[in-house]
């Protein structure tokens, strides 16, 4: 067994897709984004030295995702493999992470960029289990989050001006990556501008 890849913009349904299918993989999400925030919540010194590049929308430098990503394959839910949300950014990252654990699928979630602004500045979390929803597309039920103890939680870096930064972050330094994974046979596509359940098909018939 090894680890996956959900690969895509910002916005693109990463987050949401692992939480649908890590029943059917088995495999824990490793969200680098999550594990920066949590960093910048207890105001360690990974948190306090990246929270200027996540407040502007850009990277955080390698060497300090690298350090996060080592530590955390290192726990034993991640022995049969995970399924990395946003990580690889760079192909610096990519090349490390060639060397930490086997990739077996990269699954790119393709979403036309003038979709992304709405889904990110409609993007809500449920703070107590993490479940992402959006204001429209994807809204809180009537009787709350499943897990009985909905608390509404918006990101920081979720507004317009960030978001952009945040996409042409992802155009110069994380696309690129797209053609090192397919030049490896490991990428597969799907279109991410449908409903999300269509797209979680997709990616289940990818991996079965
Ligand atoms: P990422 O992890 O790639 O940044 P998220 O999974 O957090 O993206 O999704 C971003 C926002 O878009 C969330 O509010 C989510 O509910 C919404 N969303 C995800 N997939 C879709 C989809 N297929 N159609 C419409 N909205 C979506
Ligand atoms: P995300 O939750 O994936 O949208 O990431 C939020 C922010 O965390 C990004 O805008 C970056 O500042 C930072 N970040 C998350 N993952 C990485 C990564 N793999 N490489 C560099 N920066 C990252």
């Amino acid at each position: 067994m090894g680890s996956i890849v959900l690969f895509g913009p910002p916005g693109a349904g990463k987050g949401t897709q692992a939480q649908r299918i890590m029943e059917h993989t088995g495999l824990p999400q490793v969200s680098t984004g999550d594990m920066l925030r949590a960093a910048v919540k207890m105001g360690s010194p990974i948190g306090l030295e990246a929270k200027s590049f996540m407040d502007k929308g850009a990277l955080v430098p390698d060497d300090v995702i690298l350090g996060l990503i080592k530590e955390r394959i290192q726990h034993d839910d991640a022995a049969n493999g995970v399924m990395f949300d946003g990580f690889p950014r760079t192909i610096p990252q990519a090349e490390a992470l060639s060397n930490l654990t086997e990739i077996t699928h990269v699954l790119a979630i393709e979403v036309p960029d003038e979709r992304i602004v709405e889904r990110i500045c409609g993007r809500v979390t449920c703070g107590a289990c993490g479940k992402v929803f959006h204001d429209t597309f994807n809204p809180v039920p009537p009787e709350g989050c499943e897990c009985g103890s909905f608390q509404e939680k918006r990101r920081v870096d979720d507004n317009e001006a960030t978001v952009l930064t945040r996409l042409d972050a992802y155009h110069v330094q994380t696309s690129p990556l797209a053609d090192w994974y397919r030049s490896r046979g490991l990428f597969h596509s799907v279109d991410g501008d449908r409903d999300i359940a269509d797209i979680t098909d997709d990616l289940l018939n990818i991996l079965n």
